[in-house]
């Protein structure tokens, strides 16, 4: 089967051709700057060059429509018809307690998905919006919905309950959901089949660290906690999201520096985190990383205060599962950064963890990079939510 895997954000649409059977990428792409002047499509068929074409993209329908174009050109399309393409899915954002799974799409799904608006008001209307341009262009085409939320729903209670009055809880539904589920699901069920071990004898921490970046807590097959709440801005300190606070800050920065809560929350996701934290620095960690190695002050206090955090949140969920079989790093830092890899795993001699500094100093493959004797095994797992999200779209499409 050929699946078409969208993610649609508020002015971008990434997508990618997956072939089912080989799981390779027969093409992939991204349209920028919908809606706003400027817009355009980058479009990579399976061994070719990237092709960029600048043209008016309006509205999210006339981004798909390009990229169906592209997908069919016949110079540098990759499909004749686009009666080959089986399926769509679907990245959604938020799936609020409605989903625990990826799910067919039809009219029920679509009113639920907006019904969850309220809790991802940036995200989950984009989200709706490829849905319905895909269903205009592709009428027919079975679609799914695969959401950020989902792996996290099986968290207990104590886990995703805030210390709040429970009315907020029933009233509105505030409490933790956490996000990047789909990356923390695919990673923690390919650890256990690279470490040959059932998924459900096992206690696996993941930490997904990209530009945005979470940690959960995986036991028996199962989330039972991680680091986002009710929004991607708790937990860890991310790039520019400042991850956990006191929420009493939130008042003080506002009377210090007369700033509306707007204006706050614009802080707090947009100019903290580690480019806060670097003095304006940089988000990058390719960039923190050799401020760090010339001793640049701004660099070491920001990976050090990243680094510190993730362990932190790493020794909770040992004591969350009362154990831990082994720890995974993904993502853009996870999966590349040896260096931040090294400085976290300081943290954990007293899980009798030790890297094999050798093995760490790889990047991008399935690995462990923890010496054998290491009491944890510690490895890096490259995350594929494109592929995680074809995979759940066939099996629903073919059940
Ligand atoms: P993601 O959000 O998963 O795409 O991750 C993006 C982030 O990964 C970038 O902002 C960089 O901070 C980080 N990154 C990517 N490549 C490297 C690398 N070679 N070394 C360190 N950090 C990297």
């Amino acid at each position: 089967m050929k699946v078409l895997v969208i993610n649609c954000g508020s002015s971008s649409l990434k997508f990618q051709l997956i072939d089912s059977v080989s799981e390779e990428v027969i093409a992939k792409g991204l349209c920028e700057r919908i809606g706003i002047d400027g817009s355009q499509l980058v479009y990579t068929p399976q061994g070719g060059d990237k092709i960029k074409t600048q043209a008016p993209m309006p509205d999210h329908t006339e981004a798909v429509r390009m990229v169906l174009d592209a997908l069919v050109n016949p110079k540098t399309g990759v499909i004749k018809d686009l009666s080959e393409i089986d399926a769509v899915g679907h990245r959604i954002v938020h799936g609020g307690e409605k989903f625990t799974a990826s799910t067919l799409i039809n009219e029920d799904v679509i009113k639920a998905i907006e019904e969850c608006s309220d809790l991802a008001p940036l995200h989950n209307p984009a989200n709706l919006i490829g849905i319905r341009s895909c269903q205009k262009l592709m009428p027919g085409v079975p679609m799914v919905a695969v959401f950020d939320t989902a792996f996290h729903q099986t968290m207990p209670e104590e886990a995703y309950l805030y210390g709040l009055p429970y009315s907020y809880y029933e009233k509105y539904k505030i409490r933790r959901y956490g996000f990047h589920g789909t990356s923390h699901a695919f990673v923690s069920k390919h650890a256990a089949e690279y470490l040959g071990k059932k998924y459900e004898d096992l206690k696996i921490i993941v930490c997904h660290l990209g530009n945005g970046a979470s940690v959960s807590a995986v036991k028996n097959g199962k989330c039972v906690d991680t680091s986002m709440g009710l929004t991607p801005l708790e937990g860890l300190i991310m790039g520019t999201r400042s991850g956990d606070l006191d929420p009493a800050i939130l008042d003080f920065i506002g009377k210090k520096e007369h700033k509306n809560l707007d204006e706050i929350m614009t802080v707090l996701n947009k100019e903290s985190g580690v480019y806060g934290l670097s003095n304006n620095l940089s988000s990058d960690f390719r960039d923190l990383e050799d401020g760090y190695v010339d001793h640049n002050p701004n660099a070491v206090r920001a990976m050090n205060a990243f680094c510190y955090r993730v362990a932190k949140i790493v020794g909770g969920y040992v004591a969350a599962m009362n154990g831990v079989d082994a720890i995974c790093f993904t993502a853009g830092i996870g999966e590349n950064s040896g260096f931040v890899r090294s400085l976290i795993c300081e943290h954990f001699g007293y899980l009798g963890v030790t890297i094999d500094e050798e093995a760490n100093k790889k990047r991008g493959e399935d690995m462990t990079i923890s010496t054998p004797d290491s009491k944890v095994k510690v490895l890096v797992i490259p995350t594929n939510e494109e592929l995680a999200i074809a995979r759940d779209t066939v099996a629903l499409v073919t059940k």
